[in-house]
């Protein structure tokens, strides 16, 4: 009988990208609400964390099971860290530099942001690529920064209401897809194994509108991508798909049941302890 070496596994990932908001007070507050709501206090297996009672009950152990990554701006980070600390949820940046130091004011990279207790950050975030015109190849270099210092890149890849509307959005999908991954070290580096492919499918029309892809719109793009990018990055890559795009408590539970739906990146809605305890809660 022959047994499988136990490969990279598709996780199940809950994360708040907070983009511009909060000061660090306010962000503080916030970890401990999530911490108080999450499974242990965030430490890890079923029960509660005594104390206070938490904002939601969560189902658990199914609950436990689900990773929670939160992205705060830059000068929170330490605030989040230090309010994080001894938990299992963990911190990203919403953005780094490609270069390792050097002068680009106003930037900041992949060594600082390790420093500061990142574990991961966003590459190719629409309103990055809308705010600051970043471009596929200035992404994929991104992605190659973060991937040199053992920080696993989100990449976020979605289409426009346009490119929706002419028919061409797996096209789109497809040469963000590529690019982005194409400077990723390979799944054998220490980094790619322990980090493995996670990416958000963010239809850039459903970004803080209201507006969400249903279940059977995000289930045909997550089908396409999931074969997109075995086919890029070699098929037994484990690859981790969120859905983006205005999720709430009231929309998660149908997305999650989609079979290619594997968590969720969450913009407005992580912004409210209880909402993003309820979109955990229902994502184990
Ligand atoms: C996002 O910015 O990544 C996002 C998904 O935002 P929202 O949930 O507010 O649409």
């Amino acid at each position: 009988m022959t047994t499988r070496a136990a490969g990279p596994r598709r996780r199940r990932i809950v994360a708040g990208n907070w983009k511009m908001h909060f000061l660090a007070a306010e962000a503080a507050g916030f970890c401990r609400e999530l911490r108080r709501g999450l499974p242990q206090g965030g430490q890890g297996g079923p029960g509660g964390s005594g104390g206070e009672p938490p904002a939601v009950e969560l189902p658990t152990p199914a609950a436990a099971r689900v990773e929670v990554v939160l992205f705060p701006s830059f000068p929170l980070l330490p605030a989040v860290a230090a309010a994080l600390a001894g938990s299992e949820v963990t911190l990203g940046a919403q953005d780094l530099h490609p270069a390792d130091r050097g002068a680009h004011t106003g930037d900041v990279s992949g060594p600082q942001i390790l420093d500061a207790g990142c574990r991961w950050v966003l590459c190719g975030h629409s309103e990055r690529r809308r705010d600051h015109g970043e471009s596929d190849e200035l992404i994929a270099r991104k992605v190659a920064a973060a991937g040199r210092h053992g920080l696993a890149p989100l990449l976020c890849v979605g289409e426009t209401r346009e490119q929706r509307e002419a028919g061409e959005t797996l096209a789109v999908l497809e040469r963000q897809l590529r690019s982005g991954l194409s400077s990723l070290p390979p799944p054998s580096s220490a980094a790619g194994e322990r980090v493995g492919l996670v990416i958000a499918y963010e239809p850039v029309w459903a970004i803080g509108t209201g507006l969400t892809a249903s279940p059977e719109t995000a289930q045909e793009v997550h089908e396409f991508l999931r074969a997109a990018a075995a086919g890029l990055a070699g098929g037994d890559a484990a690859v981790s798909l969120l859905y983006g795009g205005s999720v709430t408590p009231a929309n998660a539970a149908g997305l999650i049941a989609q079979p290619d739906v594997d968590g969720f990146l969450v913009g407005g809605a992580s912004l409210d302890p209880r909402q993003f305890l309820a979109i955990i809660a229902c994502s184990g």
